[in-house]
């Protein structure tokens, strides 16, 4: 019986958990909180990921270790790594935690990204704006997600309100200036690279978000196979020089019809949770599938798929599990502000079909901006 160790128990690990148990796999989860929703279907740890006896533990009823938390200390997987196997690799996490180290390597890569400047200090984010121009975003290299630690600077007399709000924390966590891009689109490239390199994509995913949070993702998105070839070529060069094992999720901006890489989260991603229903494998049983060694499983759509996320409290349930293709997920967590409670995913066979499912539960919903979004999708 193979036990896997998730470090972080939200809803990642859960979803996880929930798709590993065909497998025949057991699972062990390390939180900082009793309450973790993982918690409700596999063993829990409750400790601080700084924690050695906490990990200790962890290390010690596991046979492999990887996250659902991109946040994990970089020298606790360290640590880890030097007891038990653990994907993606301590390296891949490092990198895709500072926002300079990864945008440096986009580029090296030739991957397209925003204008960016390193902020060590004041007189650095004067040089910055001055170079990049307004408006352009400060953000925290480290530890920001969600658009939590970023900063809009509209004019340059923006600069001092910036520098009061972040500056504290350019001596702990480090500050980055991209310029602002005034994109048409999001998208996302959700992949996954096992331990022989074999490399898979599911279709390219298009994502709205509110406030920094995302709040509806549709797949396939509509996209040329050009735009989408692009994107994929950019997820693999990523993966391929960072050895990555697991999946992962590239999220772009699309200007002119053009990419521009924003961030690599290092783990099963939000935008990919429509593979659950509307793909032959889900992100989630693939990411098991390619850290435990094991062949990769088909990636290809069923139809189409959009994915309402859940903010702050769960909506009535009715309206969603009316629908033939409709599917509901409750993450099991207490209602707060803000807070990722749950989602649902709406399949049908065309978008079409599918844009009257979407405006069919927004309408049911009194959710004039998700009929209005299914509208722009017709
Ligand atoms: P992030 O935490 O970097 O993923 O940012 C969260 C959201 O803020 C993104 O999904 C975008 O909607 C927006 N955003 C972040 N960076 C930029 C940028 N350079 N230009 C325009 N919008 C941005």
């Amino acid at each position: 019986m193979t036990t896997v160790g998730i470090l972080g128990g939200g809803q990642l690990a859960r979803m996880l958990a929930l798709s590993g148990a065909p497998l025949g796999l057991r699972f062990l989860v390390l939180d900082t909180v009793a309450d973790a929703c993982a918690g409700q279907f596999a063993p829990l740890i409750v400790g601080d990921y700084r924690d050695e006896a906490a990990l200790a533990e962890f290390a010690a009823r596991i046979d492999i270790a990887t996250f659902d938390f991109e946040n994990v200390p970089a020298e606790s997987a360290q640590w880890l790594s030097a007891r038990a196997p653990v994907f993606p690799s301590p390296r891949a996490l490092a990198v895709a935690q500072d926002r300079l180290a990864e945008k440096t390597l986009f580029r090296e890569l030739g991957i397209p990204v925003p204008e960016f400047a390193d902020v060590p200090d004041r007189a650095a984010l004067l040089a910055a704006v001055a170079r990049i121009g307004t408006p352009c975003i400060l953000k925290t290299r480290r530890l920001g997600y969600d658009g939590k630690g970023q900063f809009r600077i509209k004019t340059p007399a923006d600069v001092d309100a910036a520098w009061d709000a972040l500056g504290a924390q350019a001596a702990n966590v480090g500050l980055i200036l991209e310029a602002f891009v005034p994109f048409e689109r999001e998208l996302s490239v959700v992949a996954v690279r096992g331990r022989d390199g074999e490399f898979r994509t599911w279709p390219l995913t298009e994502n709205w978000h509110v406030d920094g949070v995302l709040s509806m993702s549709l797949a396939p998105a509509r996209a040329d196979d050009a735009l989408a070839n692009a994107a994929f070529a950019h997820a693999r060069a990523l993966a391929d020089a960072l050895g990555y094992v697991g999946v992962f999720a590239l999220e772009l901006f699309c200007k002119d019809g053009a990419l521009l890489a924003n961030e690599l989260a290092p783990r099963v991603h939000n935008s990919g949770h429509w593979t659950i229903e509307g793909s032959e494998t889900s992100q989630f049983e693939n990411h098991l599938r390619a850290v435990l060694g094991l062949p990769l499983g088909d990636t290809g759509m069923l139809g189409h798929a959009c994915m309402l996320n859940w903010i702050g409290a769960m909506p009535d349930a009715d309206a969603v599990l009316r629908e033939p293709g409709g599917h509901w997920h409750d993450y099991g967590k207490e209602p707060r502000a803000g807070r990722k409670v749950g989602h649902a995913t709406l399949r049908a066979d065309t978008i079409a079909a599918l844009a009257r499912t979407v405006r069919r539960v927004g309408a049911a919903l009194g959710r004039d901006d998700i009929v209005a979004r299914a509208e722009s999708i017709d």
